[in-house]
């Protein structure tokens, strides 16, 4: 193998496997390294998000969902089914096979474009120089590369007061393998990792109680739209208690106890298995040598500009790794943002403000620019409009109607700011916004449309409707 390379990109997680293909089609000569490894001891590609997130807890929550939907929504159909029954080894086996499929999907890519694929760590040395130890036990190995782009992703916060145990005391990774339904779960976190795991548990029959230090849900989403998914997953049986700081965890005869403090009061609460789910931060601890000439800020995360370049103009940082939501779409558009700025194209940039997030509960949880309580904050001239899943004929025909649409927008020049929504398929309804925002559409762009009938998106439609008070399924404001 030559040494020498246009373009070294180390992780190969979304972000990383993005740049590499993109500069790769770009007729540069690149590598990634990559240091993870599965289960049975095999390098693979893809990362946090298909390895250990985004991939193997969609499959989970699919299954979960089904289960619940078996059990408890059939009969309304007129569908009797009797003798539901989990096997958990099966859905496990049906997680790693989905995962695999599309590890070894990311290899062949790399091969198909020509991307040198280095199992093993890497390390920026400085000046040019990455050092990449093999996975195979060979020696250390000096590279050479014009440019480089670290993707290193994340690793899940740990805390003191809830170590791990990697038996009743686990992180996502362990969450996302339990051999068996634990009767009691604990979750530390009510993000959305917290909140997506604690619902595949819960729905397969673990009685889950999450543990939240803050007063407040969901913070970046609407606070109609938070309330009304809060109110919906306690429905459910997701039991979240707020302003419950965790002090303490016992472990002893396969269970644990767990002291938090709420309202200055000490509490406790005894569980089989824990999550810890307090969030993520960058993995950059055994990245960068001394004396690499790129710096951290002041949160521990390579610290870059718009166009993730970092303090070393040779290097380029990018996902989880540098400011901005921890998301695998964010991590991946900055990937082939960078790899066609190496490329030669000087005015790639990204939009920043357009940014959709999901939390894949059920119904799903999805926005997109700016909520209610942050148009104030910012003293945006605002007007809002929302429409009710109730009234939808898509949505009842499905047994799905439950949920809300909140559009957001200028008072004066009606551009849409932003849309939350809590209902069925919002992951996919949040696309059309998204899109909207992109093309700086306003209000009336989407009253114009004309939304297939019936369809979910139609709640889309009259919420811009309801923005000026002309929704047709719903009773008019007063007006003034
Ligand atoms: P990563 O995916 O973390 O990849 C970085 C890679 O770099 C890793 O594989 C690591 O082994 C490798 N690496 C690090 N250091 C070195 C080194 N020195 N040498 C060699 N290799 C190295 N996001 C979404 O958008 N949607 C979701 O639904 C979603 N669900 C999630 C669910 C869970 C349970 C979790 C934990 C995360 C989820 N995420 C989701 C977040 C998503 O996984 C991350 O935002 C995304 O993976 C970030 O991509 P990345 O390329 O920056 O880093
Ligand atoms: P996120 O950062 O979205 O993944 O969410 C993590 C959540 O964990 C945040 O809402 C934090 O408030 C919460 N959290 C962090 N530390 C603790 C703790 N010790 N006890 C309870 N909740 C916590």
């Amino acid at each position: 193998m030559n040494d020498t390379f246009d373009l070294i990109v180390i992780g190969a997680g979304p972000g990383g496997y993005h740049a590499a293909i993109r500069a790769a089609q770009l007729g540069l000569k690149t590598a990634c390294i990559e240091k993870r490894m599965d289960g049975k001891n095999n390098a693979v590609l893809g990362g946090t998000c298909l390895n250990v997130g985004c991939i193997p807890s969609k499959a989970l929550l699919d299954t979960s969902h089904h289960y619940v939907h078996t059990q408890h929504e059939l009969a309304a159909h007129g569908i009797q089914v009797s003798n539901v029954a989990l096997d958990v080894a099966a859905m496990m086996q049906r997680k790693m096979s989905i995962v695999e499929k599309l590890t070894q999907g990311i290899s062949g890519l790399f091969k198909a474009n020509g991307v040198e694929n280095l199992a093993g760590h890497g390390k920026y040395l400085g000046n040019k120089k990455v050092e990449w130890t093999p996975a195979n036990g060979e020696g250390a190995k000096i590279l050479t590369a014009e440019h480089i782009i670290i993707a290193g992703g994340s690793e899940p916060v740990q805390i003191s007061v809830a170590p791990l145990n990697n038996e009743t005391i686990v992180d996502s990774t362990g969450a996302l393998a339990f051999a068996a339904v634990p009767k009691r779960l604990g979750v530390i976190g009510a993000g959305v990792i917290g909140l997506e795991l604690g619902s595949v548990w819960s729905r397969l029959g673990a009685q889950t109680t999450i543990l939240e230090a803050q007063d407040v849900f969901l913070p970046l989403t609407d606070e109609t739209i938070s309330r009304e998914a809060l109110r919906t997953f306690k429905k459910q049986g997701l039991d979240i208690i707020f302003g419950a700081r965790v002090t303490g965890c016992e472990t002893a005869q396969q269970q644990v106890m767990v002291r938090y403090e709420k309202n200055g009061e000490a509490q406790t609460l005894t569980v089989d298995k824990l999550i810890v789910a307090v969030g993520r931060r960058p993995a950059t601890q055994t990245l960068l040598a001394p004396g690499s000439g790129v710096n951290l800020d002041e949160r521990g995360f390579i610290h870059v500009d718009a166009q993730c370049k970092t303090s070393n103009p040779n290097v380029y940082a990018i996902g989880d790794i540098v400011r901005g939501p921890m998301l695998a779409h964010k991590a991946m558009e900055e990937g082939v943002m960078v790899a066609e700025l190496i490329a030669g194209h000087k005015k790639t940039t990204m939009n920043y403000e357009v940014i959709p997030a999901v939390v894949y509960t059920h119904p799903e949880v999805a926005w997109v620019g700016m909520s209610e309580q942050e148009a104030k904050a910012r003293g945006e001239n605002y007007k809002v409009g929302s429409f009710s899943f109730a009234a939808n004929g898509r949505a009842m025909a499905a047994q799905e109607n439950m949920g809300t649409v909140k559009i957001i927008a200028h008072q004066e020049t009606d551009r849409i700011l932003g849309v939350h929504i809590f209902g069925p398929q919002a992951s996919e309804i949040i696309m059309q916004a998204v899109i909207a925002l992109e093309f700086g559409a306003s209000v009336e762009d989407l009253q114009l449309i004309i939304f297939a009938h019936p369809g979910l998106s139609e709640v889309l439609h009259e919420a811009a409707l309801a923005v000026d008070n002309k929704a047709i399924h719903m009773a008019p404001r007063k007006r003034k």
